[in-house]
């Protein structure tokens, strides 16, 4: 039985040693292997993962690599479990945790970060400039799982507290696996100065970033809200989550349309999450004089800028990593408040042991797949009901 010393659990809530996990092979494959259940230590606990969902960032890892870093290197043949987006309820508790209690459902952000370094320490705990270093002689303490530490395609997760997001009961484990979705884009409005109420937001690219932008935006009080993208199936799931209009690119100018949808002018945010090669210099002819564009996906290729645009017109852009600032708070607030509904982009659900096949949709975007969820005590693979 499960009882590492020092480390709390429940008769209400037994863990068993050994766990069932995906762990990454060669680039592009994926083993079912049996793994012992992690211990938390100081501030952190056990949480028992009860639903994830697979990002576009899981499907570059398990086929190229980066970004995420295990041991130093690449997580090929590593016995290293990808994974990053997922939720679940708290199993045992590290030595001194009483922030959290057994059988409380969390979701969870990605990163926790050294929290010593100078960027932790400005609440950037995504660009911690320990990133990676946990092993050996260089261990710094860093942990972001699905990263650089062991991720959540499995039963079983070791989490630092400050990576914990409470939710309510209301929320279900599928919009919960949604929240970090949501606190990225919220990071990236975060990064831009927040306070957006009654200005202009253009979110370029439709994906599930780029769609619950959209969300916060509106929740946050942007108008109007403009989502350009090229899947009119896509751009119809914007205008639900409250887009005021949408362009189709394949059908006219995306940069003619905004400044016509703006009463002739330019807009003064512009979040980009499309990664199209085009996707800066666009965004950087949508936003007005001194506007801001924050670039939150990125192409594979290096691409042109026309920087001179930018230099004349005082155009700031800001990259962005992840879920820094506790944004994942604030998005699991509007969330909770039902400002939004995030469910909208969750298509498809699979049992854990049907991960390559839910990979394999999100990868494919078989049947119009935007968000596919996987869970550990599902039966059988669904499409979600369109409502
Ligand atoms: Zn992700
Ligand atoms: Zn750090």
């Amino acid at each position: 039985m499960y009882a590492p010393p020092g480390v709390r659990t429940s008769k209400d809530m037994p863990v068993p040693d050994s766990m069932k996990a995906w762990v990454l092979g060669d680039p592009g494959e994926l083993k079912f292997v049996d793994k012992p259940v992690p211990v938390p230590k100081r501030a952190e606990v056990l949480v028992r993962i009860d639903a994830v969902a697979i990002c576009a960032t899981d499907l570059e890892i398990i086929w190229h690599g980066p970004p995420a870093s295990i041991q130093g290197g690449m997580p090929f043949n590593k016995n290293w479990t990808p994974g990053h987006e997922y939720m679940g309820t708290v199993a045992a508790l590290g030595p001194g945790v009483d922030e959290y209690r057994i059988g409380q459902r969390v979701t969870v952000e990605i990163h926790a970060g050294c929290g010593q370094c100078k960027r932790c320490r400005q609440g950037m705990y995504t660009s911690c400039h320990n990133y990676g270093l946990n092993y050996g002689d260089v261990d710094k303490g860093h942990r972001a799982n699905g990263f650089t530490t062991d991720g959540g395609f499995c039963e079983y997760q070791v989490n630092n507290i400050n990576t914990l997001v409470a939710i309510p009961d209301t929320m279900s484990d599928e919009e919960a696996t949604l929240v970090v979705t949501a606190g990225t884009a919220m990071y990236g409005l975060t990064e831009l100065g927040g306070l957006v109420a009654g200005e202009s937001v253009v979110v370029t690219g439709p994906g599930p970033i780029g769609l619950l932008g959209v969300a916060v935006a509106k929740a946050l009080g942007a108008s109007p809200v403009i989502l350009t993208g090229t899947r009119d199936n896509r751009l119809e799931i914007g205008l639900e989550l409250g887009a005021d209009h949408v362009v189709n690119a394949r059908n006219e100018n995306p940069v003619e349309a905004v400044r016509r949808l703006n009463g002739g002018k330019g807009v003064d945010y512009v979040v980009e999450c499309s990664g199209a090669p085009n996707a800066v210099n666009d965004a950087v002819r949508m936003v007005n004089r001194g506007g801001k564009v924050c670039l939150a996906a990125f192409p594979h290729e290096e691409t042109p800028v026309d920087v001179a645009h930018i230099v004349r017109n005082n155009i700031y852009l800001y990259g962005i990593r992840g879920e820094g600032k506790s944004a994942t708070h604030r998005a699991e607030a509007f969330m909770s408040q039902r400002r939004f509904d995030a469910t909208k982009v969750h298509t498809h659900t699979f049992p854990l042991e049907e991960l390559p096949t839910a990979i394999k949709y999100a990868r494919e975007r078989i049947d119009d797949a935007i968000k596919v969820v996987v869970k550990t005590r599902a039966r059988a693979a669904q499409r979600v009901a369109a409502e």
